[in-house]
């Protein structure tokens, strides 16, 4: 079995988190992409975050209908700040080993991995599916891998990706590509702009029924 996931804060969820799941889950035949909202996110101190019920509730609302689409409440179970490493070994121990896990991020959160907790730990537990965002180059992908993680990397261009002797494969996929982010969305909305179409409808109800983003 092949599982998909898809983590982050969710803050919101919008059309380039759910298109990139589509297409690599199409490309790798996946049974399913669980979105992992981060309760704690390590990384995302500096501003308020808004609270795990509405991101997850925006995240029911924009998988609804999709059957290869599934929520996991992993990270919010656990005490403490929301880290990849002790996610990936629970689900490998509730899924069993012989469940392939791969971790789809976007180009810019995987050139960010050597700020997370023991990430050179995540590259003997799943397989990697980088994916591009406008305005990050993949060559620094190359680098990043070579000096941070292992020399042992090796581009291959069949695969396409970094194959390595020991570790999993860094696979590097294009999907359309979407000058999408969670923090333009918010922004728009506390600056009272439209942001129709830039994630699913019922996601945008959603944010102006609470009043989240603080709507002028
Ligand atoms: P923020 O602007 O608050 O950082 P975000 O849009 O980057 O939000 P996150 O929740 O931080 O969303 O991202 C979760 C994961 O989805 C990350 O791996 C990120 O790189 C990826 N991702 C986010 N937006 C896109 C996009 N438009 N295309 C491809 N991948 C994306
Ligand atoms: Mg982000």
């Amino acid at each position: 079995m092949r599982a998909g996931i898809l983590g982050g804060t969710f803050d919101p969820v919008h059309f380039g988190h759910l298109r990139a799941a589509e297409e690599v889950a199409d490309a790798f035949d996946l049974s399913t992409v669980m979105f992992i909202p981060a309760a704690k996110p390590p990384h995302k101190e500096e501003r308020e975050l808004t609270s795990f019920t509405h991101r997850w509730r925006m995240l029911e609302l924009a998988l609804a209908g999709n059957p290869r689409f599934a929520l996991s409440d992993i990270e919010n179970r656990r005490p403490g700040k929301s880290y990849s490493v002790e996610t990936l070994t629970q689900l490998l121990s509730q899924l069993g080993q012989d469940v392939f896990i791969y971790f789809i991020v976007g180009l810019d959160a995987f050139l960010a991995l050597p700020t997370w907790h023991r990430y050179r730990e995540l590259f003997a537990l799943c397989h990697f599916v980088v994916v591009a965002r406008p305005g990050y180059s993949l060559a620094k992908l190359d680098a990043m891998l070579h000096t941070a993680v292992s020399e042992r990397y090796r581009y291959d261009e069949q695969v396409p990706g970094f194959v390595h002797p020991e570790h999993r494969t860094v696979y590097v996929r294009q999907v359309t590509l979407m000058d999408i982010s969670s923090s333009k969305i918010r922004e728009y909305v506390s600056r009272g702009r439209s942001v129709r179409y830039l994630l699913p409808a019922e996601v945008e109800a959603y944010i102006y029924e609470q009043g989240l983003y603080g709507r002028r």
